[in-house]
């Protein structure tokens, strides 16, 4: 049985000639790029003859310890011959040989983190007929040199795993050989290498492959092919591919396709060329065409900054390439064939994308288009743009934004006031957009090291290439002296939202000696620098930063991502300014009052005292007397933060922590409380060693303060029902919602409630009212209270999950002392992700999912949010919806994020 399903398996699709065995909507199989091609070919676009072997197929390679499946052979050659009879070519032909590409592509692309390998199918047998062919020996023998190189370092060096020390790679060595043979024969550029040069070159890294690999370069087409499909799979599970799967969330076990394609060649003279383009402009997000390309290249030359690419049309013309030549200027005819493929690319794909092209002798080729990374800002002038040409509609237009994007669209820029004080210090392509002030770090390891120790940095590097990503990824900024807009720093920048610039060509980085010199200037690590990636420009020093001021096209896209969501979102929120932050942000409510916050932090002094008289007071006169006064400040919090959500819920908690958290520590400050109360120290530390508890979390807290102090339970709810009815009396709405934290059993809320009940009618009896409209409910945050939560839910409105403690508790690991072993746990991955930052589904959420049943079946209209920091977390917000919770609660920076996020939860991702 087995071995019949596994014949049935079909591992090979074909495409070509206008006609494709794939399709767009088959990436998860071919890939991105394979299914792309097979798109391209299906609409008329002139794409070079091909085949694309699975991911299915890498999975069983894997599955089979490195061994391909044995139907594969036979499917790859039948694939061939149709590609050779699409090209008129015969792979490994003495006279008319095909060359092929072996290129990788995963579901979701990962620039340059796998391997490719070009020229393939180039020997000593296929050589002399090539050049026979074209008449071009120069062509022939630079690309045999490529062939060589590339080979040598993916095949035969990385796919082996082997791993030689920093610059001891055969890469390298060769590099190096070709740098000093150019240097020997003063050749400026690659393009003066003569026919005679690169025929030696050839042989000379042949014989450094048998010397530094112990093997030699595989002269036949045939080996070269399987080599390099092997290859390809093989890097899958590289360094690179794996460290940026962790970084973006990419299972191990998608696998990679392997795209093996017909070669064209853009580099066989002046006519011929290869370029990277963009559908619309991925930073600004305009409807231009926007790229880069090089006359007389291979295609990985624009991407790797080996030479500084031309501008592709007007439109992409700046200060750094003005005075390059673009494709517009140089091919009329064929760049207006480019931009009708753009066109039509743009009507069928109906989104941005990110192209590959060359052309071969006048004749111009597709070799690659997928949906184009872009910065935040772009994404949403795309999405808004093309809602109004009616290529998308609202709720397409909707999913176009990740909520990351978002963050970043509210993110800080330079402070454009003191920007026009500052003078430049050099300028570059803002590849990147926002501002970013930070520290220089020379290598990604410091840059890693230096933000674990809390530090902003700023990673400073020649041009970047695919190890640094980790580095990339801890630096707020990324700076570039060299490589263009579609660079590997700008394209990993662009992806995720970060400030960057490249190209910044006035900047001479020294990494060895961690030192940049500039106009005369010099500057060590650590030293500030200030970029401001939407416009290229670095300073020195610190400029200061502000947030991004509200436009008009955020605020529209905003209304149509409410039109479409369900799930309610709310802001965790402290103070009367906050409330203002969290509605502007579009706010339906705070989730989560804190009252103790009042306690800490600027101007909370005086408040603090009183509290701190309350707890030192021995009897229960003293501690009434001291309260009283306490409320008088508790009551002014509490009316200004409702009058400031006109009417919207408030839900405020009553005191959480222990007090012990508020008796000062330390002789000194507790002689100074001893002074001001008119007391004994000694009494102030005796007190402060009664209330000390061993494991104050679990210790006495939240409602059990309630509980044992009624007294402080009694004034917070009458600060809470005053200031509420005096807002009442004025005219205006409001909706007090009482939380009792920390609760295990529906015992605790009946005590509690009975005070609310109590001291509800006194102020209501004084201020002459009926009743105050308010609700009473609990957080939910020990598992005892999920067990129960149909118990819980007779005394309570209303439940708040505080997801911070359900999960501390639930998983048994203290919040505050995480980071000694979570780093670890999420490296080896014995933990997918951190509970903190995003809602264990899997444990935590079935605690959830009982909580909310059983509440509801006690009381159907039971109304149900989180309030703990992942409310703000999109993945944990799609949770939210699915669980039909009402709101999520949120940080006032995190609102929109959360309302996108339901809304994408709503339209179904
Ligand atoms: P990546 O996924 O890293 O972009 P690609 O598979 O796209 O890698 O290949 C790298 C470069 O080689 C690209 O610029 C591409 O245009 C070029 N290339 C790949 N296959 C061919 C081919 N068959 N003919 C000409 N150029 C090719
Ligand atoms: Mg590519
Ligand atoms: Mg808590």
């Amino acid at each position: 049985m087995a071995s019949t399903k596994s014949r049935s398996k079909k591992y090979v699709y074909t495409f070509g000639a206008g006609k494709a065995e794939g399709r767009a909507d088959m990436k998860n199989l071919l890939g991105g790029k394979g299914a792309n091609l097979a798109e391209m070919c299906r609409i008329g676009l002139p794409v070079p003859a091909g085949f694309t072997i699975t991911t299915e197929c890498c999975v069983d390679y894997f599955k089979k310890g490195s061994k391909y499946p044995s139907t594969l052979r036979k499917e790859v050659e039948a694939a061939l011959a149709k590609t050779e009879k699409a090209m008129g070519m015969k792979f490994g032909d003495p006279v008319n040989a095909l060359l092929v590409s072996c290129r990788s592509g995963a579901r979701k692309s990962m620039p340059g983190m796998m391997d490719t390998v070009l020229n393939v199918g180039l020997a000593p047998s296929t050589i002399p007929g090539l050049i026979k062919k074209t008449n071009n020996p120069r062509f022939v023998w630079d690309s045999y040199r490529r062939l060589i190189m590339m080979y040598a370092d993916v095949v035969m060096e990385k796919a082996e795993g082997l791993a030689p020390a920093e610059g001891k790679g055969i890469r390298k060595i060769m590099d190096e050989m070709l740098d000093q043979f150019k240097h020997g024969k003063g050749h400026k550029s690659d393009t003066d290498m003569t026919t005679e040069d690169l025929q030696f070159l050839a042989e000379e890294f042949k014989k450094a492959i048998r010397k530094h690999l112990g093997k030699p370069f595989p002269d036949d087409p045939a080996l070269q092919l399987w080599g390099g499909i092997a290859a390809v799979f093989k890097s899958w599970n590289g360094k690179k591919a794996v460290s940026y799967r962790r970084i973006e969330g990419i299972p191990d076990h998608w696998g990679t396709a392997v795209n093996v394609q017909s070669m064209v060649f853009g580099n066989m003279g002046d006519s011929s060329a290869t370029g990277v383009a963009f559908t619309r402009n991925p930073a600004t997000g305009e409807n231009k065409f926007y790229g880069e390309w090089l006359v007389n290249a291979q295609g990985e030359d624009v991407v790797a900054g080996i030479r500084t690419p031309s501008p592709l049309n007007d439109d992409t013309k700046n200060e750094q390439n003005k005075h390059l030549a673009s494709m517009q200027e140089v091919m009329p005819n064929t760049y207006r064939e480019l931009d009708a493929i753009r066109t039509k690319l743009g009507k069928h794909f109906k989104d941005m994308l990110d192209i590959e092209f060359t052309i071969q002798e006048g004749t111009l080729y597709m070799l690659q288009c997928r949906v184009g990374k872009r910065t935040g800002t772009a994404a949403l002038n795309m999405a808004m743009d093309m809602l109004k040409e009616r290529l998308i509609d609202e709720k397409t237009a909707v999913m176009r934004l990740a909520p990351a994007q978002l963050d970043e669209l509210l993110h800080p820029i330079v402070d454009p006031a003191a920007e026009k004080k500052a003078t430049v210090l050099a300028k570059g392509l803002p590849a990147g957009p926002g501002g970013a002030c930070g520290q220089i770090v020379f290598t990604a390891e410091a840059a890693v090291a230096w933000a674990r120790d809390g530090k902003k940095v700023i990673l400073l590097r020649e041009e970047t290439n695919p190890e640094d990503v980790e580095g990339m990824r801890a630096a707020i900024g990324i700076l570039t002296a060299r490589g263009g807009m579609t660079s590997h720093a700008a394209l990993v920048a662009r992806g995720w939202g970060k400030c960057c610039i490249v190209g910044a060509a006035e900047l001479h980085v020294n990494a060895h000696a961690r030192a940049l010199t500039v106009k005369g200037q010099t500057f060590k690590e650590g030293d500030f620098v200030t970029l401001n990636g939407t416009r290229g420009y670095v300073y020195t020093g610190q400029i200061p930063m502000i947030s991004a001021s509200e436009n008009p096209r955020f605020q529209t896209f905003m209304k149509i991502v409410d039109k479409h969501r369900t799930l309610g979102v709310r802001a965790n929120a402290d103070t009367p300014e906050d409330a203002r932050v969290a509605r502007a942000f579009g706010a339906e409510g705070i989730g989560l009052f804190r009252t103790e916050h009042m306690f800490y932090g600027e101007g909370s002094d005086a408040a603090l005292f009183l509290l701190r008289k309350m707890i030192l007071s021995t009897t229960v006169d003293e501690r009434r007397k001291a309260l009283d006064e306490l409320m008088v400040f508790v009551k002014r919090d509490i009316k200004a933060t409702l009058a400031a959500m006109e009417g919207l819920p408030v839900t405020i908690r009553l005191l959480d922590p222990p007090l012990h958290e508020f008796v000062p520590q330390g002789a000194e400050k507790q002689a100074e409380l001893a002074r001001a109360l008119g007391i004994d120290a000694a009494a102030v530390r005796a007190r402060g060693e009664a209330l000390h508890e061993n494991n104050p979390m679990l210790g006495h807290r939240g409602v059990r303060l309630g509980v044992t102090y009624p007294e402080v339970t009694e004034m917070q709810v009458r600060a809470i029902f005053e200031a509420a009815a005096e807002i009442i009396k004025a005219g205006t709405k409001c909706k007090p919602e009482i939380m009792i934290p920390v609760t295990c059993d529906v015992n605790e809320l009946k005590d509690q409630k009975a005070i609310v009940a109590c001291v509800h009618a006194e102020v209501c009896k004084a201020m002459d009212l009926r009743q105050i409209p308010h609700m009473v409910g609990t957080m939910i945050e020990i598992p005892r209270a999920c067990l129960l939560a149909d118990n819980m839910a007779q005394e309570s409105e209303f439940f708040s999950f505080g997801t911070n403690d359900l999960t501390q508790m639930s998983f048994g690991f203290s919040r505050d002392d995480i980071g000694s072993f979570l780093p670890e746990y999420l490296g080896r991955k014995i933990l997918a992700a951190d509970p903190f930052q995003t809602i264990d589904q899997e444990g935590v959420g079935q605690l959830i999912q009982m909580a909310v049943q059983k509440g509801r079946k006690t009381r159907k209209d039971l109304k149900v949010g989180i309030c703990g920091e992942q409310g703000g977390d999109p993945a944990s917000v799609g949770f939210c919806h699915r669980t039909k919770l009402n709101y999520v609660s949120c940080s006032p920076y995190r609102v929109p994020i959360a309302r996108l996020a339901a809304a994408q939860a709503a339209i179904g991702k």
